[in-house]
């Protein structure tokens, strides 16, 4: 038992040291990643209820690393939050997305919007306005069509901060959408006094609807405050054709989730979009 407890031992220093050396090597590649042109962006389809139609794609970052193949924004995001990469690499995902989304509609002449994520410190950024501005102009895209998602906890770190940021982004004519909803302990007041377009309620919700008591009743009301705050309700994570009849009975507007498309580059989600 005693070699046993020292094995375990063992393995665990190992897994342990493992991890921090991937995070170390890839907090170091992450740097080059931009001018390597190792980045590319991946778009899941955001559906209407209503009109059965894909109106939006959510743009999601992707890092093809040499050795590591493709590493998910889950791991590379947090480390770009702690190096201040954020900011240069959340540039290039707007100016690619914006780019990638206005050829789109053009070739194949649709009126498709484009929801692009925003870290809590790109919103602490002075220059966001900015580079929000420019690569709307240098794309060619319609204010209109870019929707902003900013998670509920980023904007409660900080929500007297946050507040003028978010208004300033929304009168260049974008759209903002409040992510990750009911994750993050937001209030009914401070809901109220944000400028927010649509709301995302988290897969956590969506995941447990079916099996969970009560759970219907909490998205049912999260859906009623968000409409009676005019918000635009979008379910996030839905993987059954079950998930997405509840959803739609609980008066959901819009859903996203794996049942109605993965993240995929762009060129392989426009045939089917248009041929729906
Ligand atoms: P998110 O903004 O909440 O994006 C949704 C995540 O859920 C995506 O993971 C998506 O692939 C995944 N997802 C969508 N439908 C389903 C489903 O039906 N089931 C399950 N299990 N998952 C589903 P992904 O692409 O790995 O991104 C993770 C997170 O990384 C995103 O969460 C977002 O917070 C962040 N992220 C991605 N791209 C960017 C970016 O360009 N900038 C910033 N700041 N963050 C990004
Ligand atoms: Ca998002
Ligand atoms: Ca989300
Ligand atoms: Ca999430």
């Amino acid at each position: 038992a005693k070699a046993q407890g020292g094995g375990r031992c063992a393995f665990f220093d190992v897994e342990l040291r493992e991890r921090v050396q991937r995070h170390m090597v890839l907090e170091q590649d992450l740097h080059h990643s931009v001018e390597q042109d190792q980045l590319w962006v991946a778009y899941q389809p955001i559906f209407d209820l209503r009109t059965e139609r894909t109106v939006a794609v959510e743009g999601l970052l992707r890092w093809r690393h040499p050795l590591h193949g493709t590493v998910s924004p889950g791991e590379f995001i947090p480390l770009a939050e702690e190096s201040d990469l954020i900011n240069s690499i959340g540039a290039h995902m707007l100016r690619t997305a914006t780019r990638q989304l206005a050829a789109a509609r053009q070739r194949h002449r649709l009126d498709l919007r484009l929801n692009a994520n925003l870290s809590p410190r790109q919103l602490e950024d002075p220059g966001l306005r900015t580079i929000v501005q420019q690569a709307l102009a240098e794309a060619g895209l319609p204010a209109h069509a870019l929707c902003l998602e900013v998670t509920e906890s980023a904007i409660m770190r900080d929500p007297s901060a946050a507040t003028p940021v978010l208004h300033s982004l929304r009168e260049l004519g974008v759209s903002l959408a409040i992510d990750d909803f009911g994750t993050g302990h937001s209030s009914l007041a401070q809901l109220r006094r944000l400028p927010f377009d649509s709301l995302k309620i988290d897969r956590s919700f969506v995941t447990d609807l079916a099996d969970s008591d009560g759970l219907d009743v909490l998205v049912t009301s999260i859906i009623a405050m968000a409409h009676a705050l005019g918000l635009t309700v979008v379910a996030e994570g839905v993987e059954t054709a079950h998930q997405l009849d509840l959803l739609r009975d609980l008066g959901s507007d819009h859903a996203q989730g794996y049942y109605l498309g993965k993240p995929t580059p762009l060129e392989e989600l426009l045939p089917a979009h248009t041929s729906r």
